[in-house]
């Protein structure tokens, strides 16, 4: 049930060995009592469904857009969403879904289907799912009443809002008529919100939040590490004890030439210590820089860096054919440090934008030599303080015994230096490109002896 619990009388996914508060971390003793029934002690809310309701909404006509309002709403509390889903106005989907979801999740959230009409079928859902009964609130009554005009048959259409279950706590909605209602289900918490956004923001903030605010461990605290030089399961073998564990809780998340690695711990002051430990064990581990970009990317910083410094970087790109030139022009104000590109994809082309024909003939057009021309090739051409290359190998066919389909080379250079790297990536060639992209701009970053900790 509690992650947090479960660690807090064990060793961390660092191998610290933890015991509640006197490793800093607050497990607040609170023994809640909610509709008669005992909830155990330090039991907090860490896991939430949800659950729309509404033909409109499986159909397509409208956005779901509360589950995601939701899903923030109940992260910056600390709950994390397990699964997000749809069922129609159906009595027995609602039940069948809502079943399902209180047994797995700690807290259920049901977002529609609690107004007037006939397909309105939340309540009864519940109702029967839970054995209930369903009584009309003299509370909500004349609070709906106090809002609606009445016109003929207006009792009726309150008392169908009115409706409430059984041993319900009743939220009154500040922004209309059906009110929000918090039920315990064998030891966890169904919430039950109407559907029209406002409404539902309405409750949530003003009854949901204080009530969530006592039965969460509050906020989490959510930072991202980024590998540009290693694939996935290189970083992930690096640091498979960070994963076994849940705290910090830690995921990782790829893409062609970066690797994330995202460390979440509670807001907290001994949360924020904890977050430092395991970045400092993260970047212990890893053997290639591990960047800290918070809302930057490289290429960004790379381009004020340039322009900040009246330095200008050129590019002769085969392989990556302007891939990196376009990442770099990507960045607002990139005229200030790029001056240009050529994509010289043949040897021929090679040879004409000063790439030495002993070279190619010598060394061949993926190796080494080869992509160390072409960066200084670059950088005569345009004239420029710093010169990139690429060339390589991305396949399907090609490739040399020596350099296999899936090889490059990527080169940096400037007044005072050279950087070259050969990477092997036997994937598709899409990724092959993308990753030689990203490798050429850690190749810089290396020459220029650029930081890694980006955000601030
Ligand atoms: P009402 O009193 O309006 O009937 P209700 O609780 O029955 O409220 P629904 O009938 O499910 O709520 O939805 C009413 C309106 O709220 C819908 O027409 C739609 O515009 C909006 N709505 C419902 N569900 C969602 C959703 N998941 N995301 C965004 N908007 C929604």
């Amino acid at each position: 049930m509690s992650g947090w619990l479960r660690v807090c009388a064990h060793k961390n996914s660092l191998g610290e060995r933890r015991s509640g508060n006197r490793a800093g971390i607050t497990c607040r003793a609170v023994s809640h009592r909610i509709q008669g029934r005992d909830f155990p002690r330090n039991w907090m809310i860490e896991t939430a469904h949800l659950i729309a309701v509404g033909d409109e909404v499986l159909w397509g006509e409208t956005v779901n857009t509360n589950a995601a309002w939701m899903a923030n709403f109940l992260m910056s509390f600390g709950v994390r969403p397990t699964l997000h889903c749809v069922v129609p106005d159906a009595e027995s989907a609602i039940g069948q879904a809502v079943h399902q979801a209180t047994e797995a999740a700690d807290l259920t959230v049901v977002m529609g289907g609690l107004g007037p009409t006939a397909d309105d079928r939340t309540l009864d859902a519940i109702a029967t799912l839970l054995n209930r009964d369903i009584t009309i609130d003299p509370r909500v009554f004349d609070h709906i009443g106090s809002r609606q005009s009445h016109a003929a048959g207006w009792q009726n259409s309150i008392r169908r809002q009115a409706r409430t279950i059984a041993g319900a706590t009743i939220w009154m909605n500040p922004r209309g008529q059906a009110p929000g209602q918090l039920i315990a289900v064998n030891g966890r918490y169904l919430v039950l919100l109407p559907g029209p956004p406002h409404e539902l923001q309405g409750i949530a903030e003003t009854d949901m939040s204080p009530w969530l605010g006592q039965h969460t461990r509050g906020p989490i605290h959510r930072e991202t590490l980024s590998v540009f030089d290693l694939g996935e399961s290189a970083v992930a073998s690096h640091l498979w004890p960070l994963f076994e564990g849940e705290h910090p809780r830690a995921g990782i998340y790829a893409q062609p030439g970066r690797v994330d690695i995202r460390i979440e711990t509670p807001d907290s002051p001994a949360g924020r210590i904890l977050q430092e430990r395991s970045r400092a064990w993260v970047k212990s581990r890893i053997p290639a820089p591990v960047f800290e970009l918070g809302r930057e990317s490289r290429e960004a910083y790379l381009v004020r860096w340039l322009s900040s410094r009246g330095k200008r970087v050129a590019l002769m790109e085969s392989l990556t054919g302007g891939m990196i030139c376009s990442h770099l022009v990507a960045v607002p104000g990139a005229s200030q440090a790029v001056a240009g590109g050529v994509v010289a994809y043949t040897d021929v082309h090679k040879a004409r934008f000063g790439v030495p024909s002993e070279v190619l003939s010598e060394s061949g057009a993926v190796s080494e030599a080869c992509a160390l021309a072409m960066a200084r090739a670059a950088r005569d051409l345009f004239s420029t303080d710093i010169g990139i290359s690429s060339t390589g190998f991305a396949g399907p066919d090609g490739g040399t015994e020596e350099n296999p389909v899936g090889t490059f080379y990527v080169a940096a250079v400037d007044v005072d230096g050279e950087v070259v790297r050969r990477r092997y990536t036997p994937l598709d060639r899409q990724s092959v490109r993308r990753i030689a992209a990203h490798t050429a701009i850690s190749a810089a970053w290396e020459l220029l002896e650029l930081p890694t900790l980006l955000s601030i």
